[in-house]
């Protein structure tokens, strides 16, 4: 071990990003959480029975936790508390959950859902984009920020790509990237709720040449997932 890699686990050791509590090197069952949150904090066993109907552009789902209890409040810390350092074991588990689901299948690309400035002006970070370099990090798959925020319904020339569709539009294929010719994107956001975020996204990626987009999301609160998952295994 180097001196500053020694330094490293000796002044920032890794922390379960549930309770805080200092984790044990070895023993990789717990790599990324206490052996009592792994008890406790819920993962989502299969990917495969996620519902779909959300998610017309999306052809699969990854979500390995349930927005509940102290995984709720994890994401919560991340994302307003100034807690950065948890996107290291979000990823790690997101990453297991993947490989563990094929996840990474046929993927070519991995992207994230971008924030917008005022966001990222305040928080300094964007929580979607430290897990997918992370990923794209432990797959060897690329990470390149395909998206960008538009400022809102204004601007642009939505009417050409979004006939038909309603005015308010959150986000552009990011100006300069050149076409995806039939690449196939994994698009990572942190928390599944309605999906529309997901489905405006994956669109736009369709619209400029990807083969097919997935997605991962660190959690999700809602119920019917619960409920396909329980039935599964009942
Ligand atoms: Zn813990």
């Amino acid at each position: 071990m180097k001196t500053s890699e020694f330094l490293t686990k000796l002044f920032f050791p890794r922390k379960c990003p549930f309770c805080g509590r200092i984790l044990r090197s070895g023993g990789d069952g717990a790599k990324y959480m206490c052996p009592d949150c792994a008890r406790t904090v819920f993962i989502y066993s299969k990917a495969d029975v996620l519902p779909h109907e959300a998610l017309e552009k999306v052809l699969k789902l990854y979500v390995p936790l349930k927005y509940t209890g102290p995984a709720k409040d994890a994401m919560l810390r991340f994302k307003f508390g100034g807690e950065r350092w948890i996107f290291e074991p979000f990823a790690g588990l997101l990453h297991r959950y993947l490989e563990a689901n094929s996840g990474y299948g046929d993927i070519d690309l991995i992207t994230c859902v971008p924030l917008s400035a005022a966001r990222f002006a305040g928080r300094g970070y964007n929580q979607s984009e430290l897990v997918a370099r992370k990923l794209s990090e432990s797959s060897g798959i690329p990470f390149r920020m395909l998206l960008e925020r538009t400022s809102g319904s204004g601007g642009m020339t939505s009417a050409e790509n979004y006939a038909g569709r309603s005015a308010e539009r959150r986000f552009a294929f990011k100006a300069g990237t050149p076409p995806l010719r039939g690449l196939r994107v994994l698009l990572v956001d942190d928390i599944f709720t309605t999906g529309s975020t997901l489905n405006e996204c994956a669109g736009i990626l369709l619209s400029n040449g990807a083969g097919y987009v997935n997605a991962a999301c660190m959690m999700s609160g809602r119920q019917d997932i619960y409920d396909a998952q329980r039935e599964e295994s009942a």
